[in-house]
């Protein structure tokens, strides 16, 4: 196998990430982070071969890592630049629209993109395919439901798919009212009931921001409209994309909810990997669907409204809900605000083109200092 680069190694999916090397004894051509913390000292260490970049350190992470010479890059653009190594898989593991630029390094370059950073094909779906038609390389989605639907469509010729079904596990407040959600805690909002994830997707999984997000990802990726998307609730969370044909029948993709399968999928594919575990308990098994509840949780709904608005509709989306995140998990703003500040920033910025990646970006700060400004008056 190619050497691998992961970038934001040190959160959930790349600590995963480099679990599935080692596993695989493939080579790591480099390893970033934000910060330069003891985790990536530590790691830096125990790959002496590899490349390290810290996105944002400090003056003394500068000195410490300062230390280990010329394999070691600081910045948000030499972090992106590990990205367009030639002949390596790049897995995208950095939260929030940070991710976007290494992704287009590595689709211009003509790399493996490993993508778990949705957020790049959310805020810049367009300017992505156009990298990746560009360059030659190759998307292969580490998102669970996107990793599924992409198995689902191998092989299936156009016409065949009348629509795609993306589950959600509904989050730790599924059956709640919205009066009952609207005072919940950051705590109770961060025990998520089915996966373990960094902080900011485990709060998108609370409001459902994180299944609007993934319609938009499916969209771009897929490039079906919105119509033909649709969310269900399944709080197994074991199917994770559905497909279903125009003769009716369905097709399912299910395992167990660990993100090392689609990680390792998207290694490996078109080959299949191993996992060493126990087979799947089909017969002690119950798969439930059922409608998510939009009143309770309308960021699905606003996903669906930026989305189909087009444009930087969903970059502003995005940028809006990493700052209401941040501001309810520094306890600013309650539960419920973090919808209101979202559908007041779209309200508020107009929707424009992203054919460039300047425009992603520009889309994106406006939307953060209108969400700044309304998170005083949201509560
Ligand atoms: P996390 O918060 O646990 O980790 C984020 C990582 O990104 C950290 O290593 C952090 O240092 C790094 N990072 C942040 N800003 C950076 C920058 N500017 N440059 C370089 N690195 C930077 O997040 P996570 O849960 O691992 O999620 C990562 C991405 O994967 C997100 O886009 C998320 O939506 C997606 N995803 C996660 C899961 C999951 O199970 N955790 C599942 C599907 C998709
Ligand atoms: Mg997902």
């Amino acid at each position: 196998m190619r050497p691998v680069a992961v970038l934001g190694a040190t959160g959930s999916i790349g600590r995963q990430t480099l679990e599935v090397i080692a596993e695989m004894e493939a080579e790591v051509a480099a390893i970033a982070a934000r910060r330069g913390s003891r985790e990536l000292w530590d790691l830096a260490t125990a790959h002496p071969q590899a490349r390290i970049g810290v996105a944002a350190p400090t003056p003394t992470e500068r000195d410490q890592f300062g230390g280990l010479g010329s394999r070691v890059v600081f910045g948000d653009e030499a972090v992106a630049s590990l990205a367009g190594e030639p002949g390596i898989i790049v897995v995208n593991a950095v939260v929030g629209v940070a991710g976007l630029k290494a992704s287009l390094v590595a689709a211009e370059a003509g790399n493996r993109l490993a993508l778990a950073n949705k957020e790049s094909m959310v805020a810049g779906g367009p300017v992505v395919g156009a990298a990746l038609a560009a360059g030659g390389g190759e998307l292969i989605p580490v998102d669970s439901e996107h990793s599924a639907l992409f198995q689902l469509l191998a092989e299936r010729k156009p016409g065949e798919v009348r629509r795609l079904v993306l589950t959600a596990s509904g989050g730790p407040f599924r059956g709640m009212t919205a009066d009952q959600v609207a005072d919940v805690t950051p705590e109770q909002a961060l025990r998520h009931p089915t996966w373990q994830m960094g902080p900011r997707i485990t709060i998108d999984s609370a409001t459902l921001m994180n299944k609007a997000l993934e319609v938009i990802e499916a969209h771009h990726l897929f490039g079906f409209p919105y119509d033909a998307i649709e969310v269900v609730v399944h709080p197994q969370s074991l199917v994770h994309g559905v497909v279903e044909l125009s003769d009716g029948a369905l097709l399912a993709h299910f395992c167990d909810p660990d993100m090392r399968i689609p990680i390792r999928y998207a290694l490996t594919h078109p080959e299949r990997g191993t996992r060493r575990a126990p087979h799947f308990p089909l017969a002690a098994t119950s798969l439930t669907f059922e409608p998510p509840d939009l009143e309770t949780f309308p960021a699905l709904r606003l996903g669906y409204e930026a989305g189909r608005a087009g444009g930087s509709a969903p970059a502003v989306l995005n940028a809006a809900d990493e700052i209401a995140v941040q501001a309810f998990l520094t306890g600013r703003i309650g539960f419920a605000s973090i919808a209101v500040v979202v559908e007041r920033t779209l309200n508020d910025v107009p929707v424009g083109p992203v054919e460039s990646v300047g425009q992603v970006l520009e889309a994106d700060l406006e939307a953060r200092l209108v969400a700044t400004g309304h998170l005083g008056n949201s509560c």
